[in-house]
């Protein structure tokens, strides 16, 4: 474990950091990269907050957890889990104490920015069949044109039935993009700002450009998709306007750099820090407090709707809980812990002038820690106390947990929200952990592996405590 006092006596008051691989041992170097690999496959997997919900069920009951009854009682060491609507999940391990001391929760987000579908999507222009988006989270636009993309989603029918739709993950399947323009006609395109450069009214995903054969009538090019899509899903256009249905970036996670100590893949934001998490719960034994992981929808777009966690329904578990053992949730919340575990931003040298370098984390020098995040004077954050902040400097260097301090760009131009107000809201104490990302919000984000593991030794650590 690299020393955060240097040791010698002049400089024994300063705070130091250090890429953390150099001291990594051999069989701990191992185990990180055994648990990447299966973080990679998550990724894979989980592209969209419905299948994060799916693939963390499936690890969790495999793991022992099972579905939680409200009226139940529970001993200390039960396994469970509630899914809110299949877009967020809460996990629980219940404590030794249960919950009278307060609980322990982590809570990562399990959206990402992407291209979802508008509710009239499919039209056909000049020999081509489009569909229409409207961009969800914070994307840079231009980032999102002539790259490979996979359709995911849900559609449920007047009558019920609920189709599941993922097109372009298999090995053979087709896949879809939104086009731009060549640069031999990009003069004015070119000229515009880049915010400006491409409209979002032009991210049209290109899904066809063949008529139905043999008939004559309108719009032949619209018909053969959708006779397509009913062929293979018996859904016709109406359907389209009770779906969700998201485009994401087609490529599957693999690994950076010839050291391969990187992963680069699409969502690292925040399955990055979800999925750490996740595993520390299933590999948690008996806690103390009860150790909760929530893994919620819509942080991208503001922590709205009631998937997201700004809606009660992590209030209403803990309630549940207390009411099980006959305290008062608003007691069990007030003694409560948080750590809010989402990414924060990657010190980047080439764009060096976004960061106060100081203040930024660099990869490979451990798990994230911001005391607060918010933009333009902390606005929209949630700040840690100096009593938690210290509290868990403490718990991760008693438990061998590189971390770094760091805060999201330059202060007139970074910030950035999380959930932790959200969870602070509840009079929960929070503080911001995560993995830092260059990259982020790009199609392509990339992350460093060590970052990763210590990411879950964080989340560890605090559930052991
Ligand atoms: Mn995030
Ligand atoms: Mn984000």
């Amino acid at each position: 474990m690299t020393k955060k006092v240097v040791k010698k006596e002049e400089e024994t008051y300063l705070f130091k950091r250090e890429n953390g691989l150099p001291t990594l041992s051999e069989s701990k170097e191992k185990k990180m990269n055994a648990f990447c690999e299966e973080y990679k496959a998550f990724l894979d997997h989980g592209k969209t907050e419905r299948e994060c919900v799916r693939e963390a069920i499936r690890l969790a009951e495999k793991a022992g957890f099972v579905p939680f009854e409200a009226d139940k009682k529970y001993a200390p060491g039960d396994k469970v889990y509630v899914s809110n609507r299949g877009k967020a999940l809460v996990l629980a391990v219940i404590g030794e104490e249960g919950c009278r001391n307060g609980v322990a929760i982590a809570a990562a987000h399990i959206d990402s920015p992407r291209l979802d579908l508008k509710p009239i999507p499919l039209y056909e222009s000049n020999d081509m069949a489009f569909l229409k988006t409207h961009y969800y989270g914070g994307i840079k636009k231009y980032q999102w044109t002539a790259i490979p993309l996979t359709m995911h989603g849900t559609v449920v029918c007047k009558d019920g039935r609920v189709v599941n739709l993922c097109v372009g993950e298999k090995e053979g399947d087709e896949q879809f993009c939104v086009t731009d323009l060549l640069p031999h006609l990009s003069q004015e395109q070119s000229a515009k700002t880049l915010g400006k450069a491409i409209e979002a009214e032009n991210m049209n995903i290109l899904c066809g450009s063949s008529p139905i054969s043999g008939e004559k009538g309108e719009e032949m090019y619209k018909q053969k998709v959708m006779q397509i899509l009913h062929d293979r899903y018996g859904i016709c256009e109406e359907d389209l306007m009770s779906a969700e249905i998201e485009f994401v970036p087609a490529f599957h996670a693999v690994d950076i750099g010839f050291d391969r100590s990187m992963i680069g893949s699409y969502g690292h934001d925040d399955r990055v820090c979800a999925y750490p998490a996740l595993q520390a719960l299933l590999h948690s034994k008996t806690p103390r407090r009860t150790a909760i992981v929530v893994l919620a929808d819509k942080e991208e777009i503001g922590s709205v709707g009631n998937t997201g966690l700004d809606s009660q329904f992590l209030n209403y578990f803990v309630e549940d809980l207390a009411d099980a053992e006959g305290l008062k949730a608003r007691h069990v919340l007030s003694k409560s812990q948080c750590l809010s575990a989402d990414v924060t931003a990657a010190f980047d040298p080439s764009y060096a002038s976004a960061y106060d370098v100081q203040n930024a984390c660099l990869i490979n020098r451990g798990v994230g820690v911001m005391k607060y995040t918010g933009a333009r004077g902390k606005s929209g954050s949630s700040e840690a106390s100096a009593e938690f902040t210290a509290k868990v400097r403490q718990l991760f260097d008693d438990n061998d947990v590189q971390w770094q301090m760091g805060e999201l760009g330059r202060v007139d131009l970074g910030g950035g929200g999380t959930v932790a107000l959200y969870v602070a809201g509840l009079n929960v104490d929070v503080i911001d952990i995560g993995v830092p990302v260059l990259s982020m919000h790009a199609p392509f984000e990339v992350v460093s592996k060590y970052d990763v593991y210590m990411t879950y030794k964080a989340c560890k650590a605090f559930f052991a405590d």
